[in-house]
């Protein structure tokens, strides 16, 4: 089963995705965090992408596909994807398709993790994670138990995304709506859209997305309207 997760940054999809990978045992394609290995790897595609990244603009739809045809060549046979963060713009929308026919692969849902956009800024802006093991953590909502040590591995060292800040994030919120919520209504055509409340509880939202993946009657109970 291959699916997207859709939504504005700070929706949750990050988190979501872990859930999926851990419980289910798919496969977390982030094209997020395929970029920011690249920059921390120095490659050709990070050092483009560094800028554009911190801006929070959008990377090129083709150095997008790259990555994606790439990633998909590595996974093994029968696992299914969660798409994260990717596709985010119509064109990478009608290169997904190809990108899966071509793999005899095709897209089973997309699920829309509706947030309030107010709240966003608020939850990116205080967001940090552990260096070393990647846990995430919240200025406000989640800090580690013991003050500047990780919960679960002990680390002492944290990091925060460049693009973090509020007024990224807010640039970073207009993109969305600007370039990635048209991508919508051409997977509502196909029937393909999911809607699930984002802001609620995280076990909450994980939840109501089993009920989307597990069948068709749950998903109705999990707030598909359309
Ligand atoms: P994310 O971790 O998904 O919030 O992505 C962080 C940044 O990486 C975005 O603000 C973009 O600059 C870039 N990025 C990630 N995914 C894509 C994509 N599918 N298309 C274009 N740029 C992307």
């Amino acid at each position: 089963m291959d699916i997207i997760l859709l939504g504005p940054p700070g929706a949750g999809k990050g988190t979501q995705a872990q859930r999926l990978v851990d419980r289910r045992g798919m496969v977390q394609l982030s094209t997020g965090d395929m970029l920011r290995a690249a920059v921390r790897a120095g490659t050709p595609v990070g050092r483009a992408a560094k800028a554009i990244m911190d801006a929070g603009e959008l990377v090129s739809d083709d150095v997008i596909a790259g990555l994606i045809g790439e990633a998909l060549d590595a996974i093994e046979p029968g696992m299914g994807v969660i798409f994260d963060g990717y596709p985010r713009t119509e064109p990478q929308a009608a290169s997904l398709d190809d990108l899966l026919a071509v793999r005899g692969r095709t897209l089973d849902a997309v699920i829309e993790l509706e947030v309030d956009e107010t709240a966003l800024v608020d939850r990116i802006s205080g967001r940090f994670s552990c260096a070393t093991c990647g846990e995430g953590y919240h200025d406000r909502f989640k800090l580690p138990e013991v003050a500047g040590t990780c919960d679960v591995c002990g680390s002492t060292e944290f990091k925060r995304r460049p693009d973090d800040t509020a007024d990224t994030v807010r640039h970073r919120l207009a993109v969305y709506r600007e370039q990635t919520a048209p991508i919508l209504p051409g997977y509502e055509a196909r029937s393909l859209v999911h809607r699930v409340d984002g802001m609620a509880e995280i076990d909450k939202v994980e939840a109501s997305i089993g009920r989307v993946l597990d069948g068709p009657s749950a998903s109705v109970a999990a707030g598909q309207r359309r």
